[in-house]
Order: C-alpha cells, then sequence, then structure tokens
C-alpha cells in the first residue's frame, strides 16, 4: 500500500489555483498533494503525461457535467482518470476515498459472515435422552463432532431456546459449548432450506461490491460512469430484493400462496426499478428526491408481510425478534435515504466534509448498519424453521 501511495504522490498535482481555492480542511492532504507535484517531475513518460494532464484533483467547477453531482462537496475530485489510476487511487486520498472504503471492506464483512454460516455443516447424530437433533455446527469449530446443534447466533439461540422450553420439548446442552444448543424434536425433517438467506447475503455483497466498484472508477469516462451507476443501482435494487427473500420464505414456509404472492411481487418490482434505472434521465442531479422515494417504496413494501407475519405469529418470540431486527434495518435504511437525498451535513458548510464525513459516507455507513441487522434477523429465522417446520 505504501509503495502505492508514493507512486500516487508521484504522478498526482494539484494546480496551484485549486490549492488556493481550498480554505479547509485537511492541510496535510494539501501539502501531501504539492509535496507530489513538486518532486514528481522526474517519473517516466506515463507519469509525466498523467502528471500534465490527467492525475491531478480538481474542483467541482471544472468537472465535466457527467461528473457534478454534489455541488457541496467543491474540492479532491478526479476527473477522467486513466483506468490504471483510477484503480490505484483507492489507495489514495481523494472525496471517493472513504466511500469506496467503506462498502469494500462490508464486503469483506459479509463474504466472511457467508464463509462462516457455510461452514456451519448441517449435522444430524443421536443425543442423550433419544433426543435426535438436526442443525449446524458453530462456524468457530467448537464442539463439532459431538453437537448437535448450536445456535446461529446468541440471540437466536435464546429465541429457539425459549420456544423449546415452552414446549416441553426435551433439550440437550453441550455444557462445553459457548452457545446454547438447539435440538428437534423430530429427526424426520432435515435443516430448512438455506437458499433465500445465502440470496440475501450475495445480494447484499453484489450491492456493496458495485457501489465500492462505482465510487471507484465512475471517475474514468462518461461511458463508465453510465455503466457503473446502473450496476450500483441494480446492486441497490437488488439487495432490497433479496432483504424480502429470508421474511417471506421462513415466514410463510407453509403459505405457498403467500410465499408465491410475497416473492413474485417483489421480484418484479425490482426488476421493474432496475428497467427504470436504465433510462439515462433516472441519473439527473434533479431527480435525487426520484431515486430515493422509487427505493423507498420498495422497502416500504416489506411493510405487508411483516404486518401479515405479526398477525398470524405475533405469538412466536421468533417473529417478534425478526420483526426487532427487521424494524432497526428500516430505521437504518430510512435514515440513509434521509441523509443521502438531503446532502447534510455538507450542504450546511460546503468545501468543509469533503473528505471525511459528507452525506454519502454516512449513507454507506448506515447501509452496512441495516443489513447486518438483517444478518441477525437471518439467522434468527433459520433457528426458528429448524425445529419447527409445517
Ligand atoms: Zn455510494
Amino acid at each position: 500500500m505504501a509503495s502505492t501511495v508514493t507512486l500516487l504522490r508521484k504522478t498526482a498535482t494539484i494546480r496551484m489555483s485549486d490549492v488556493a481555492a481550498v480554505a479547509s480542511p485537511a492541510t496535510t492532504m494539501k501539502s501531501l498533494l504539492m509535496e507530489g507535484g513538486n518532486g514528481g517531475g522526474g517519473g517516466g513518460n506515463v507519469a509525466k503525461r498523467c502528471c500534465e494532464r490527467k492525475c491531478e484533483l480538481v474542483g467541482y467547477d471544472a468537472l465535466p457535467a457527467f461528473l457534478q453531482h454534489n455541488e457541496f462537496i467543491l474540492h479532491y475530485y478526479r476527473s477522467e482518470w486513466p483506468l490504471k489510476e483510477a484503480l490505484l487511487s483507492a489507495f489514495a486520498l481523494h472525496n471517493e476515498t472513504i466511500n469506496v472504503w467503506t462498502h469494500l471492506i462490508g464486503f469483506f464483512v459479509f463474504l466472511a459472515l457467508t464463509v462462516c454460516a457455510a461452514t456451519m455443516v448441517p449435522m444430524e447424530t443421536s443425543v442423550p435422552h433419544s433426543v435426535t437433533s438436526t442443525g449446524l455446527a458453530n462456524c468457530t469449530g467448537k464442539g463439532n463432532h459431538r453437537v448437535l446443534m448450536t445456535s446461529y447466533s446468541t440471540s437466536g439461540a435464546a429465541v429457539a431456546m425459549q420456544a423449546l422450553i415452552r414446549r416441553n420439548v426435551s433439550i440437550y446442552v453441550e455444557p462445553e459449548l459457548t452457545a446454547a444448543v438447539v435440538l428437534s424434536s423430530s429427526g424426520e425433517h432435515g435443516p430448512v432450506e438455506r437458499w433465500p438467506f445465502y440470496t440475501y447475503l450475495c445480494g447484499t455483497m453484489f450491492c456493496l461490491l458495485m457501489s465500492s466498484g462505482c465510487h471507484l472508477l465512475a471517475c474514468h469516462s462518461e461511458h463508465a460512469s453510465y455503466v457503473l451507476l446502473r450496476l450500483d443501482y441494480a446492486g441497490i435494487t437488488g439487495l432490497i430484493v433479496t432483504s424480502f427473500y429470508p421474511l417471506v420464505y421462513y415466514t410463510f414456509l407453509c403459505d405457498p400462496f403467500s410465499r408465491t404472492l410475497y416473492l413474485g411481487s417483489i421480484t418484479v418490482f425490482g426488476a421493474a426499478a432496475v428497467a427504470v434505472s436504465l433510462l439515462p434521465v433516472f441519473e439527473a442531479p434533479e431527480l435525487r428526491w426520484a431515486r430515493a422515494a422509487l427505493f423507498v417504496c420498495m422497502g416500504a413494501s416489506g411493510l405487508v408481510p411483516i404486518v401479515h407475519k405479526m398477525l398470524v405469529f405475533g405469538a412466536r418470540p421468533e417473529a417478534v425478534v425478526t420483526t426487532g431486527y427487521e424494524v432497526a434495518m428500516g430505521v437504518f435504511y430510512l435514515a440513509g435515504v434521509v441523509v443521502y437525498a438531503t446532502r447534510v451535513p455538507e450542504r450546511w458548510m460546503p468545501g468543509r466534509f469533503d473528505l471525511v464525513g459528507h452525506s454519502h459516507q454516512l449513507f454507506h455507513a448506515l447501509v452496512i448498519a441495516g443489513a447486518y441487522a438483517h444478518y441477525h434477523a437471518g439467522l434468527v429465522y433459520l433457528s426458528w424453521r429448524d425445529m419447527d417446520k409445517c
């Protein structure tokens, strides 16, 4: 990373007029860039070309129209950089650096969560008290060979345990386990289908990766920006649509009509949203609220199956806990949308949050928080439906 930063220091320069125009913040940023400009003359031809024409950070007014998305962020833009330099700029400071890394780190976190969930191998074996259990081994590997089932999370286990106790089901807890053991009263059924949960995880990772790539490379050209923004919108749509899958599939496991209706509706809605986002007018800055409203409507349609779930299963602790996580997810996403659309805080102090703290960075953090809350809901759904099918 250090060598890459050095490379970018050598190749990046900034116009003196731009530097003078920057009233704040990040004195270190300016000195770093000026250092690069003063000392970068000894590079090769490519670096020279880059220095002379492309790889400089510019102000908002110097941007071509396709990069002018937020007039409250005044400086540190990359404009029409070559692909290689745009890629390497992931390791340099500019106004998209944190946008790139928030979702790239989020992608790797969800990748780790997916691997963890995938390695929780379903197990079936006999246990004391003649109870047969079905479940997943703890992803930490602890107690892999003896345990019938460990929980996916402490909260999920607690919920499942309460439900079992309420139903007078025999349970056996391995004393050395840190997580609770959840057993099924019947060995006739295997673990419930996992694909809705993995579909959600894939949808989340796709969204985070597309977003990160878009922030990193959209500065390359108008065509790249057009394509990457479409992929970014498709990623957001994918995240919203796949968030419905665990909710609907596991809640209405025994109600094929409702399950098909809700899954079909949100999938069609999502496909329509992707189609609309292909229209060039969709990315017009003045349509920021329309974009936000489209995604809010998609997310809000999740209220229907959630209310339906509470009407049917309101007495079950799993339904209450999953609804709690889903409400938390909704609050995070809604806060993210409000921040995204209002462009707070940079609208209050234009130029002050160019590098750190502008609305899009907050939006990214809130998206990850919402997705993580929904991941926990998914774990509870799995615990619920592993032990209680139709
Ligand atoms: Zn973004």
